[in-house]
């Protein structure tokens, strides 16, 4: 029986996501972005689903190929007993493979994927941006406190560029290529921290699902156009999860409480109803226990910790049908197998 890995893609929306109005003019632009969710896997059973009544028998799209598919209470079957899960079965082709370079509008990233492989996020500095000791500081203090580590660009493909620009901004995850860290003069080496914190996959504090248990949102207070900022990842459609057990007030990556009031009354609060500080000075310890959960320590340097694949062997990863050869991948298409690459649960042609 083969075994298919199965990664899962979530709806994505485009987000703009602005950070507290504590920091000064720090503004987190986030669009263009992917969510590769979890990871699961099947095995394909050795009954078919089912026996006595056969299903009404449709061809739909599949991980990219056209493919005969059973349709059975409601459920997606092909090859008798391989569920397909309904949002990966369409009835139009669609694009599953890109051209590098090309930015599908609806990329998303989130906590749970686009991590950086080997706990190494390549950087490069624009040589305009001023004041660069906070980031060389910033790297420092995240090498020193976490599993980290950064490392200047040769030639990688994905990397970090830190450059001028107004607020300071960063997208989520590793995106895929060149992504920007954008400050403007007045972010801080804190402010720093916390944007290379949204680089490897941060979300904000107050954006975890658990939120609710531990702060009190007060919308009538948030300046109009500015309530997005404060729902979870979850509500936004987005991937994540919580790698501590707990909201935590001295996060770098929290709200004030008074961060976008339109009215100066604060708009997150904790449970009793008391207002708080935040910190960016550094990464809280509960940071340090969450991204090193995130980013477990690799020993053996450089070593990846991604899935064994087999030569011969065919896969559905990241909703694409591909045949591992060589140790590269490839695609059946009309024209015979073409080469892919998957960058950040994107497939690319080679
Ligand atoms: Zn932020």
């Amino acid at each position: 029986m083969k075994k298919m890995k199965l990664a899962y893609l979530l709806p994505a929306l485009a987000l703009l996501v602005s950070c507290s109005k504590d920091d000064p003019n720090e503004l987190n632009e986030i669009d263009g972005t992917e969510t590769g969710v979890e990871i699961v896997e099947t095995e394909s059973m050795a009954e078919v689903a089912n026996a006595d009544v056969p299903g009404n028998v449709r061809e739909m799209f599949f991980g990219g190929h056209k493919i005969p598919v059973e349709e059975f209470n409601g459920e997606y079957v092909y090859q008798g007993d391989i569920l397909l899960p309904k949002d990966m079965v369409s009835e139009q082709e669609v694009q599953v493979v890109y051209e590098r370079g090309e930015a599908p509008e609806n990329k998303s990233v989130g906590r749970t994927s686009a991590r950086w492989p080997d706990n190494t996020v390549y950087y490069a500095i624009d040589s305009n941006l001023d004041n660069k000791t906070r980031v060389y500081d910033a790297i420092k203090h995240w090498e020193a406190k976490t599993n980290i580590q950064f490392v200047e660009r040769t030639s990688q493909s994905n990397y970090v560029y830190f450059v001028s620009g107004s607020g300071c901004s960063s997208y989520i995850g590793m995106i895929g290529g060149k992504q920007n860290i954008t400050l403007s003069s007045s972010c801080s080496t804190g402010n720093t921290i916390h944007e290379i914190g949204h680089a490897i996959g941060l979300w904000h504090e107050q954006a975890r699902v658990d939120r609710d248990n531990y702060i009190t949102i007060n919308y009538n207070n948030i300046q109009s156009g500015r309530e997005h900022n404060f729902y979870t990842y979850a509500q936004q459609g987005f991937d994540g999860a919580e790698f501590t057990n707990a909201l935590d007030f001295g996060s770098i990556m929290m709200y004030g409480s008074y961060s976008f009031s339109s009215n100066g009354q604060p708009t997150i609060v904790k449970k009793d109803g008391s207002t708080f500080n935040i910190q960016r000075s550094g990464l809280s310890t509960g940071d340090v226990t969450g991204i090193n959960n995130m980013y477990p320590y690799s020993s053996g340097g450089g070593e990846t910790q991604t899935e064994i694949y087999v030569n011969g062997e065919t896969y559905y990863i990241s909703g694409l049908t591909v045949l591992r050869y060589l140790d590269t991948w490839y695609f059946s298409t009309k024209y015979g197998y073409k080469r892919v690459e998957l960058i950040n649960d994107r497939w690319y042609w080679v």
